[in-house]
């Protein structure tokens, strides 16, 4: 196992520390949706260590966000996040990329997965959750890699992870431009959507609030403006005590007048209904009617026996209707007696006003209101809500842990962490409560389209981005890579092809011309030196030429000399001895040369000398047969591959030849003829190896020639008998 590099180690528990820290303060956005930045350090580890050392990290950071949101899921989703990373690096592909493909392969449908399962989220809420924790992601990726990226000399580390393969400007360049973008454009949205936000909250609340008061002041106004006019009717009645059988022809004219009452009625001082309105309810009951009593109502007591005009609590009625109603009851006194009453009138609040006064403020606002008693007894409550009238009215406090300046109740589902809704307040002068409330999800909804329309803007601008960097980058690098190809072939191309692209930058013309002009030179200078060397080696050549015919040839002749005629005899004594075939040496000496010398003087000699060579290279004319100046006037003639019965005729007919010469000497112009002597050996080469042998019997050949009186030719052929 490879040992665990501890500057590594180290690193990587110090980045997840302060990423565990970073965690713990996360950056509120809206409602419950929160930014983390400590995993910035993940995708550190992750570029810079791998994928174990970013696990370590990831599980420290998760630590922070465990203790945040109290969730298990986070060492799951960011573990796996990290390792993914690591290993992304290690194939050379960078960090955003990754992340990208991490969040939309698997982090987004795991998360998404986990909050269905194990979350009480709103499901219209989820999936912008989702696509926050993935944005958040790439939001962390670019900050990493771009840091990575600045303070390169920074992380100089020992061992950490390096690039497989070089990577392209193309790449480079458009990665920059993706993370500047995305952390820009990202930036900008959540900070500007963020203060739109608040600012849409600030209003909703005054919205809220405003409503509550007007609908808290009618509602006022309309109690009040009842409670006064029973307050008048028991006066008026208590003035105009006349028939009491007259009070129901009253009552039903005051009640046309304040149709805000459902019924009214007027009792004696026993508590029996003595006037009732409308009177066709009262008479549907007629059998119930007559012992109708409302002692043990709070109405009829507190106005008779507490003498006050009264507003009741919501109850359920009787007699009139099993409705729920509101009463408001003043005493009735005798004319002359002002402090014992004689009974009581009331009036019953029509609760369905309240519609009236609910539609006129909150219809164009989505808002609706419930009013409650003293008792938290729902007196009406919009139809939208479905709360039944009289019930108890029960509500909590929700949403404590979004991020938002409005105030939130659940009035269903009370045990629900998220709001149903957004509400405003108002406490009636009689202590009733007025609420008004508004439905929390389409605000939810709203904030949310607007966060998804900017991440489809982002989208599409860092997809415009590497459209448009690959363009500009391939400007850069398509002129750069076919200099560097054109340059590198040899020779000469078609010039037309060297043309460059019209949209590169300029830099590159001049480079591309400069670099032109620096290889036209290199060639020139090359094809120069070439000539050179030819001259050279061509000089070379003829001297070393005339050094080997100055070591092998015989200057006044140019026939071969003793030495290389020697060497040669070898060479050949040895091939005929292989393939045992005959050859013949013969010896050439001229006749009285001395006296030819004495005659016509040197030179006349030499011209002598220089015809016969030229004749021997012309008659001994095979390729394999040598001639050369022995030395003086004699001549060696080595003849392989023979015809031992023809050769003596050979030398014979070269003899008559030489005779037959008519040579001019130079000098004087005189011509000369000559003759010579030819002692020569013809046998199988297997006779000896060794020169002086044959030469022996040459030579003897030719001293018995000259002594048989010159201008002849003696050959023997050793093993038969000697021609003549
Ligand atoms: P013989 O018929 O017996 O061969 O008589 P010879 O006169 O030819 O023989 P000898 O050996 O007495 O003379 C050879 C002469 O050849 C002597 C020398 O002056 C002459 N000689 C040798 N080399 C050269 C040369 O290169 N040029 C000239 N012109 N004469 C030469
Ligand atoms: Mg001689
Ligand atoms: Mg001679």
């Amino acid at each position: 196992m490879r040992r665990i590099n501890r500057q590594h180690l180290k690193l990587s528990l110090v980045l997840g520390l302060m990423g565990l820290l970073a965690n713990l303060i996360p950056i509120p956005l809206f409602g419950n949706v929160q930014l983390i930045f400590g995993n910035i350090v993940v995708v550190i580890t992750a570029i810079l260590l791998g994928p174990w050392f970013a696990l370590l990290t990831a599980t420290l950071c998760a630590i922070g966000l465990f203790i945040t949101w109290g969730s298990w899921h986070v060492f799951i989703l960011f573990g796996l996040e990290a390792i993914w990373l690591g290993y992304a690096r290690r194939k050379d592909i960078y960090a955003l990329y990754a992340d990208i493909g991490y969040w939309l392969l698997i982090g987004m449908p795991l998360f998404y997965a986990y909050i269905l399962l194990f979350s009480s989220q709103p499901e219209s809420h989820i999936s912008f959750v989702t696509l926050k924790q993935g944005v958040n992601g790439l939001i962390y990726a670019a900050l990493g890699s771009m840091l990575v990226t600045i303070f390169s000399s920074f992380w100089n580390l020992k061992g950490k992870v390096k690039d497989q393969k070089r990577r392209t400007f193309n790449a480079q360049l458009t990665y920059s431009f993706t993370l500047v973008l995305t952390i820009s454009l990202l930036g900008s949205t959540l900070i500007f959507n963020h203060q739109v936000i608040e600012k849409q909250q600030v209003r909703l609340d005054e919205t809220l609030q405003s409503s509550a008061t007007n609908l808290g002041l009618n509602t006022e106004v309309f109690i009040e403006t009842h409670k006064k006019a029973i307050d008048n009717a028991a006066r008026w009645l208590s003035l105009s005590q006349a028939d009491i059988q007259s009070w129901q022809n009253r009552l039903s004219k005051l009640h046309q007048s304040y149709p805000g009452f459902i019924t009214m009625l007027v009792t004696d001082a026993d508590a029996k209904i003595i006037a009732a309105s409308p009177f066709s309810r009262l008479n549907r009951d007629k059998e119930n009617t007559d012992n109708l009593t409302v002692k043990d109502r709070h109405y009829f007591q507190e106005a008779f026996f507490n003498q006050i005009t009264y507003v009741s609590p919501v109850f359920l009625g009787r007699g009139f209707g099993k409705d729920p109603i509101v009463a408001v009851s003043a005493p009735i006194y005798h004319k002359d007696n002002a402090s014992q009453p004689t009974g009581i009138i009331e009036g019953s609040l029509n609760l369905k006003t309240f519609a009236d006064i609910d539609k006129k403020s909150t219809g164009t606002h989505h808002q609706s209101m419930i009013i409650v008693d003293e008792n938290y007894r729902v007196i009406y409550a919009s139809a939208a809500l479905n709360l039944a009238p009289l019930s108890q009215f029960t509500w909590v406090e929700s949403g404590k842990k979004y991020k938002t300046s409005l105030d939130m109740l659940n009035l269903h589902d009370i045990d629900n962490p998220n709001p149903e809704f957004v509400y405003s307040s108002y406490t009636l002068n009689n202590n009733w409560q007025l609420y008004v409330v508004q439905p929390f999800a389409p605000l939810l909804k709203t904030v949310e389209t607007q966060y998804l329309t900017t991440f489809a803007i982002l989208i599409f601008s860092l997809i415009i981005t590497v459209v448009l960097t690959r363009a500009i980058s391939q400007r850069l690098t398509t002129p750069l890579t076919a200099l560097a190809n054109k340059f590198a072939e040899k020779g000469y191309q078609d010039p037309a092809s060297y043309n460059i692209d019209q949209e590169s930058p300029r830099e590159f013309l001049t480079l591309y011309q400069s670099i032109r002009q620096s290889k036209q030179q290199l060639i020139r200078h090359q094809l120069e030196l070439e000539e050179k060397v030819a001259i050279r080696t061509f000089e070379l050549e003829k001297a070393n030429d005339k050094l080997q015919s100055l070591v092998e040839k015989d200057e006044l002749t140019d026939l071969y000399n003793r030495r290389y005629a020697e060497a040669k005899f070898r060479s050949i004594q040895e091939f005929c001895h292989r393939s045992d075939e005959a050859m013949a040496l013969a010896i050439l000496d001229i006749d009285n040369f001395k006296t030819i010398n004495d005659t016509y003087g040197h030179q006349g000699g030499d011209e002598c000398l220089r015809v016969i060579a030229k004749s021997m290279k012309q008659f001994f004319k095979r390729d394999t047969d040598v001639t050369a100046r022995y030395g003086g006037e004699e001549f060696l003639i080595i003849l392989p591959l023979c015809n031992v019965l023809m050769i003596e005729d050979h030398l014979n007919e070269f003899r008559c030849k030489i005779k037959d010469l008519e040579i001019v000497n130079p000098h004087d112009d005189r011509p000369i003829t000559m003759t010579v002597s030819i002692g020569a050996i013809v046998t199988n080469a297997t006779y000896s190896e060794s020169l002086e042998t044959w030469f022996k019997e040459a030579d003897l050949n030719l001293y018995k020639a000259k002594n048989q009186g010159r201008d002849r030719v003696i050959v023997s052929i050793p093993g038969s008998r000697q021609l003549s």
